[in-house]
């Protein structure tokens, strides 16, 4: 005879019971608007050399990477330093990972955990309260203003209270549009000296994503690097620079602030591969981010359109915009994707997000979104 066994169940974390993955549908339709990527493809003549690169790369690929990397970091120093004008940057200031969201996974990992507390402003990025999660971090979510700016008094308020160890501002903030002015990250930064655990300073990092499409007036954090080691401006290739698929990610702070990601970053985290691909890329930075420019103009005039047509569209320093609102906003997006234009609810109810397409796609959406406006 034998007795029944009870069936296996796994030793899930409680707090992971009924979390889904993270992930915008990656449905196949004409217009993908979804999750502000460069519509534009890298052009022939790069592709060619990026194959190159990886061929070199491929001779060594039973050898392990270089673990530092130092070569991409100058590389990505030397780009933050032209593209950005603040000088004194160079390999000891970079990071990278496989994507920036590895990046801040690194700072998380270096900065908070058990006991200690990360804080963002919302409506902001969904994935700064999974990073948390998944180092056993406290979270605190304040509020953004009704127009999506930051209320620096709030924050400081905050800081005060729940003395975090890392907080988290987007700017351009995801899925808002919205840029920090250089003013505002001085005040966070002016309160956050010595407001961590235990009398330490919390770990500011300002997420510039989206830097590349800011308007001309809008500065960058790392203007402000020099003065705070306790600043880390994060940045990508996934947006202007269109590479997202290559998964590279990467930041700028003082160089101590560097050492303590090497600590927790898995041995070899960046691969041969990824490295090559990423140094390509860094040689064509010029014809890679060529088509930024049309993509800033063609998201101020979406903005003017959207409000044309009677809608709110929030100002954006991004590659998309925040538009609304709409009482059933999941009848409009199917309607659009019906249309074949798939873009992303996201963002306080009522409201949608659009990536910035080519100006064919952003016609295409201008156009079904008009069918479900005027039927
Ligand atoms: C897209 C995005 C990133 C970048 O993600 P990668 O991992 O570098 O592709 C980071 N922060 C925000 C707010 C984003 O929207």
């Amino acid at each position: 005879m034998t007795t029944a066994r009870p069936t296996p169940r796994l030793p899930l974390r409680p707090e992971l019971a009924g979390e889904t993955p993270y992930g915008a549908p990656q449905l196949d339709v004409p217009v993908l608007l979804n999750v502000n990527e460069n519509p534009y493809a890298p052009p022939a003549a790069v592709v060619a050399e990026i194959a190159d690169a990886v061929t070199r790369a491929a001779h060594g690929l039973n050898r392990y990477p270089d673990r530092d990397f130092r070569e991409l970091r100058g590389g990505l120093a030397a780009y933050l330093t032209r593209e950005s004008g603040v000088p004194g940057l160079d390999a000891d200031h970079l990071w990278a990972a496989n994507g920036s969201n590895e990046v801040m996974l690194h700072l998380l990992q270096a900065f908070a955990g058990p006991g200690r507390t990360a804080v963002s402003f919302a409506p902001t990025y969904s994935m700064y309260p999974e990073y948390a999660r998944d180092t056993f971090t406290g979270w605190i979510e304040g509020r953004r203003r009704d127009d999506f700016t930051l209320d620096v008094d709030h924050v400081l308020a905050t800081i005060a209270e729940v003395r975090p160890a890392v907080v988290l501002l987007a700017s351009p903030n995801n899925p808002t549009g919205t840029a920090l002015a250089l003013a505002e990250v001085e005040r966070v930064l002016a309160a956050t000296s010595a407001s961590g655990p235990d009398g330490a300073s919390t770990v500011v990092v300002v997420d510039e994503a989206y830097a590349e499409f800011r308007r001309p007036a809008t500065p960058s954090a790392l203007e402000l690097l020099a003065d705070h080691p306790y600043l880390a401006v994060t940045r990508t290739m996934s947006k202007a620079f269109a590479l997202a698929g290559a998964r590279v990610g990467y930041l700028a702070a003082a160089p101590a602030l560097v050492d303590a990601l090497r600590v927790v970053r898995l041995p070899y985290h960046l691969s041969a591969v990824t490295q090559a691909v990423a140094l390509a890329a860094l040689r064509h930075t010029d014809t890679l981010l060529g088509q930024v420019a049309v993509l800033r103009e063609e998201r101020d005039s979406l903005v003017t359109w959207l409000r044309g047509k009677g809608l709110d569209a929030a100002d954006s320093d991004a590659n998309f915009v925040l538009f609304g609102t709409f009482e059933d906003r999941e009848r409009v997006w199917q309607s659009l994707l019906d249309a074949g234009v798939l873009i992303r609810v996201v963002g306080p109810p009522g409201w949608l997000r659009v990536s910035v397409g080519t100006p064919q796609e952003n016609a295409a959406f201008r156009a079904a979104l008009e069918e479900v406006l005027e039927p």
